[in-house]
């Protein structure tokens, strides 16, 4: 912690990183960290539920082949945005660093979504052309030409005679600065947006877990269970890391994914794997299962708060596995992590500061900046911070302050051990096993119901899921609308994961005098202070 500044750094030394001028694409990158020679038994990436492999000299030769056919066959060029709707699939990593390797840019979707929710990212986005599977692609909207992963076209791209070979990617000189991935995410406030991520984020953060990465503890193979979806940032960024660091990608596919918990442990079990991400739901519910898990080193788990409770109850099951417990957003990509036995022990953090990151903590209302061990709203500034909301001024000026610090909107404090404690959102989102949920995007749901005059959504605390949104109501004088139909109508409208589990009607939402709903205060309701009795 730095007095005069007010800012914490890493404890971490910092990470050496490419000359920010160089042109480098994020594919150049982790395949200059690959050993020349990786062992032909260590694929980078393997089907939990098939066993198929792809070794990593073939996984090399795919991303090269499919860049070429994209650009020679279908005409994809730098800066054009790829949309991506499709299921966890031994493709989509190849897929992922085919775009990045010749600058197109990479924008990854949750398959649950319904087509309305699609057509809102894909205009957010900018999307040119969009990559889907037989059972997501009716959700594209009409007029966006779509390649589905699962034709024989696309296989055929696959391999080093589709046609693009003539192409290399390395033809294409991609600056660091420019935009990878586009993600999404609502951030502090309203409704969903389009975070750019640069090249430089994703080089930033694998360079940092290179350097850190621990050396795998069962000798051989460092395998990593991606049970996180790869279209959300952290899932996403696992991906891509494990190819800098020469792991084995284990994919938890539909076939795995339908068992649920069960599943995934099993898949952990059978591949002995090394490492393993997991959302707090899924940590939970780990500790419950009978299971032995020899090789399992580490289980990272972030996205959203994990109970004091559970990490204790996961370390007294396994008590040779380090939970690491990380923090992070699409925004900012990884703020903090627990890495290696002593910073893991620390339950109820979630780690220290990253490496080449600064933090600082302000009072949210004054934007003072303050010290160790208070709390206030965590600003970040680093490598890994997006460029900003493709297309969204008003959203970047609210974001970022004059000195390019980005909020986060979580309520945090630092102790006198550099730990960071998350204690609280500060902001609109509501955390559904870790995926996000957007009141405002509810909101606007609800208030197209002719019965409902007003409406808000706010998070309710839930043993398994974390948080559940629901919704306070007002109805029009006389309306005899139920609850159950409210919840049905919006059930209907977004995906599986927004549900409104239950709706309190009220008289009033108290408002703001400029009409922005005072959600701090909607806690105070009678209704639902009952609910939580
Ligand atoms: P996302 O952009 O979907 O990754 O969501 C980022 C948000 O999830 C953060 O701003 C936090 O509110 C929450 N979050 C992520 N990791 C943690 C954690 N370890 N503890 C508490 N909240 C978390």
């Amino acid at each position: 912690f730095c007095e005069a500044t007010r800012t914490f750094r890493s404890l971490r030394p910092p990470v050496p990183l490419p000359p920010k001028d160089a042109p480098l694409s994020f594919t150049a990158f982790a395949f200059s960290l690959l050993p020349s020679s990786p062992p032909p038994e260590h694929p980078a990436l393997l089907d939990a539920a098939t066993g198929e492999a792809v070794p990593f000299p073939a996984f090399q030769r795919q991303v090269r082949a499919l860049a070429g056919a994209l650009r020679s066959r279908l005409g994809l060029r730098r800066g054009d945005v790829a949309f991506v709707l499709a299921p966890a699939r031994l493709d989509v990593p190849v897929l992922y660093l085919a775009l990045l390797s010749f600058g197109a840019v990479v924008s990854p979707a949750n398959p649950a979504l319904t087509a309305a929710e699609v057509a809102l990212l894909v205009a957010l986005s900018k999307a040119s052309v969009a990559f889907a599977v037989s059972s997501t692609a009716a959700k594209v909207p009409a007029g966006l030409p779509t390649v589905l992963l699962d034709s024989d076209q696309f296989r055929s791209f696959l391999r080093p005679e589709g046609g693009g070979e003539g192409l290399p990617p390395e033809t294409v000189a991609v600056r660091q600065s420019e935009t990878a991935a586009i993600q999404y995410s609502s951030g502090t406030t309203g409704r969903v947006k389009a975070a750019a991520l640069s090249h430089r984020n994703f080089i930033a953060m694998a360079a940092g877990s290179h350097a850190l990465s621990p050396k795998p503890r069962h000798g051989g193979c460092d395998r990593m269970l991606l049970s996180a979806p790869m279209f959300h940032s952290l899932g996403f960024y696992f991906a891509l890391k494990a190819v800098a660091l020469g792991q084995t990608t284990v994919l938890v596919t539909d076939a795995v994914a339908r068992r649920g918990v069960k599943g995934v442990v099993e898949a952990a079990e059978r591949w002995a794997v090394t490492e393993m991400t997991a959302s707090p739901p899924v940590v939970m519910a780990m500790a419950k299962e009978p299971c032995v898990l020899q090789t399992l080193g580490r289980v990272v788990c972030g996205g959203a708060p994990l109970p004091t409770t559970a990490a204790e109850r996961f370390r007294r099951r396994f008590p040779n596995v380090d939970l690491c417990m990380g923090y992070g957003s699409t925004e900012a990509g990884g703020i903090s992590l627990m890495i290696g036995r002593e910073e893991c022990n620390r339950i109820g953090s979630a780690g220290r500061v990253s490496e080449n990151t600064e933090v600082k903590i302000v009072d949210h209302v004054t934007g003072k900046p303050l010290s160790v061990g208070q709390k206030g709203e965590l600003l970040v500034r680093g490598p890994a911070v997006m460029n900003g909301y493709v297309g969204d001024d008003e959203a970047n000026a609210s974001t970022f302050d004059s000195e390019g610090w980005l909020k986060t909107g979580d309520l945090c404090y630092i102790d006198q051990d550099g730990f960071l404690f998350v204690v609280d959102r500060l902001k609109e989102l509501i955390k559904y096993k870790g995926y996000q949920v957007p009141p405002a995007e509810l909101e606007l749901v609800l208030q197209a119901l002719p019965e409902v005059v007003d409406a808000a959504v706010m998070p309710y605390p839930h043993e398994e899921a974390g948080q559940i949104p629901i919704a306070l109501v007002v109805k029009q004088a006389g309306s005899k609308v139920t609850e159950a139909e409210i919840m049905d109508h919006v059930a209907k409208r977004v995906a599986p994961y927004k549900k409104i589990r239950k709706v309190l009607f009220v008289d009033s939402i108290p408002k703001s005098p400029a009409g922005k709903i005072l959600r701090r205060q909607l806690a105070n309701y009678a209704q639902f202070s009952a609910l939580s009795r």
